[in-house]
């Protein structure tokens, strides 16, 4: 039979093209229609779909009608306005069409070589990002530095961790990674366990300090100089420290001016993640939180956050990107060119962990041409205006309290347990919890406190 497949046939293209684009706003204008949360059980959609892909074509309008029937029932709506849970992971239609250019050029580009325009235009917004939450000079291009697009904080938190590792290897020998010991409070999102894992880090050096209430579940600068030295009494190697801006939990803000002089008093590496709270730091008014990253070797912000840039964009940068290619780099015969031989480019596959990567940079730099900094900061501004007034809310309820000092956008409350009983406590909160869930018309998410 003749082959009449044509895979990017362009009059196909603008036809599923415009009508995905069709689909796609209505969803966004009936979108408050749907539950929030999904409500499906386990397994709904094999019940739905058929057991094996089919011989023959479908139609378009088929293909359609079934997300619209079995896929959208089965979808969390993280864009509606009535999702409140874990943290935004918001999408714009600037972030959008430069998703949509991406996955229409779909580039791999790992080498400066294998389109220059992604290489430069990543390290030129990455630039500008920089220059917007106004970091030291040291993480620009034009230095030993500069930014790199990430698909996610978790991925971030790893390569740097390699390079770090890497780095104090080379110092100490390579015989003493068992002796390598990472830090950071037990407010520290899980990604540092698990680039801990990936790393080879023995887990009982992975040190997650106990931060508490009495410092807003920041880490305690004093804590940390008091373990280190007992670490360092015992023979072991201090080498990574990591802090947060904006804490998963409950978006504590680590001090990062003291416990960067600590990191650099004890020749180690300052990684601060501020993948959520980040965003508000190009605010002058919020940017006091990031005070003390000039201490830092590197710094993580993800823009599919709380910036508008569509899943996935996670900005990182580094004082030293030599650390990066001596930990990640790998030169392979079928993969040398003049450009990269000459060392007169960036090859960002020597900065992550896979080889091939997505024009990531597209959509961010459509978000900030397109929306311009005084917007976001509207919008960052808006979203923090919106939390204080809920706040209020809450606290005017005698049935409820707000658990730690609002910061950002992010506001932590509970039932108020009765005749301080806890535990009571704790199940009336679930139960609550669940109670709004099972509604469809709100989706909230939980932690739990640590006094
Ligand atoms: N760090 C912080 C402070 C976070 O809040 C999160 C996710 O919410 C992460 C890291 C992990 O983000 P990612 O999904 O980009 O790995």
């Amino acid at each position: 039979m003749e082959n009449r497949l044509k895979p990017m046939d362009a009059e196909q293209l603008r036809e599923y093209g415009h009508k995905m684009v069709d689909f796609i706003a209505d969803y966004y204008k009936t979108i408050e229609n749907f539950p929030v949360l999904s409500q499906v059980e386990p397994g709904y959609l094999r019940n739905l779909l058929p057991d094996s892909a089919p011989n023959q074509p479908d139609s378009f309008q088929h293909v359609l009608d079934d997300i619209q029937a079995k896929i959208l029932p089965g979808v969390t709506h993280w864009q509606s306005p009535n999702y409140f849970a874990y943290y935004p992971s918001n999408s714009s239609v600037a972030g959008f069409v430069g998703e949509m250019l991406s996955a229409g050029l779909n580039i791999v580009g790992f080498s400066w070589i294998t389109s220059p325009a992604a290489t430069e235009l990543e390290m030129i917004v990455l630039d500008w990002l920089a220059k917007m939450l106004k970091l030291p000079e040291d993480f620009l291009s034009a230095g030993q530095g500069g930014g790199v697009i990430q698909g996610t904080a978790s991925e971030a938190v790893l390569v740097v961790l390699l390079a770090a590792r890497d780095k104090v290897l080379r110092r100490v020998g390579k015989d003493a990674l068992e002796k390598l010991v990472v830090y950071a409070s037990d407010q520290m999102h899980s990604s540092l366990q698990k680039a801990c894992q990936i790393a080879g880090i023995h887990p009982e050096n992975c040190r997650l300090l106990k931060a508490t209430s009495s410092t807003n579940y920041a880490l305690s600068p004093e804590f940390l100089s008091e373990t280190i030295s007992q670490d360092l009494t015992i023979g072991l190697i201090p080498f990574f420290l990591c802090a947060t801006v904006g804490t998963t939990s409950s978006t504590a803000v680590d001090p990062l001016l003291s416990l960067g002089k600590i990191a650099k008093s004890n020749g180690m590496w300052f990684h601060v993640d501020a993948a959520y709270a980040g965003s508000a730091c190009v605010c002058p008014e919020f940017r006091h939180y990031m005070d003390g990253v000039e201490e830092a070797d590197s710094f993580n912000m993800n823009a599919h956050k709380w910036f508008l840039t569509n899943f996935d964009c996670s900005a990182l940068w580094v004082k030293d990107r030599s650390a990066f290619v001596q930990a990640l780099s790998t030169n392979p015969e079928y993969l040398k060119n003049k450009a990269s031989q000459a060392n007169m480019v960036v090859d960002y596959k020597d900065w992550q962990v896979p080889l091939g990567r997505r024009f990531r940079s597209l959509k961010l730099w459509m978000v900030l041409r397109l929306y311009g900094l005084e917007n976001l900061q509207c919008y960052i501004r808006n979203h923090i205006k919106l939390a204080k007034h809920f706040e209020n809310l809450i606290a005017q309820d005698p049935r409820f309290e707000v658990v730690t000092p609002r910061i950002f956008s992010l506001v932590c409350f509970r039932l108020l347990p009765v005749r301080n009983d806890e535990s009571h406590g704790n199940k009336l909160n679930h139960q609550l919890l669940d109670a709004v869930n099972s509604t469809g018309s709100a989706f909230i998410s939980h932690t739990v406190n640590t006094y």
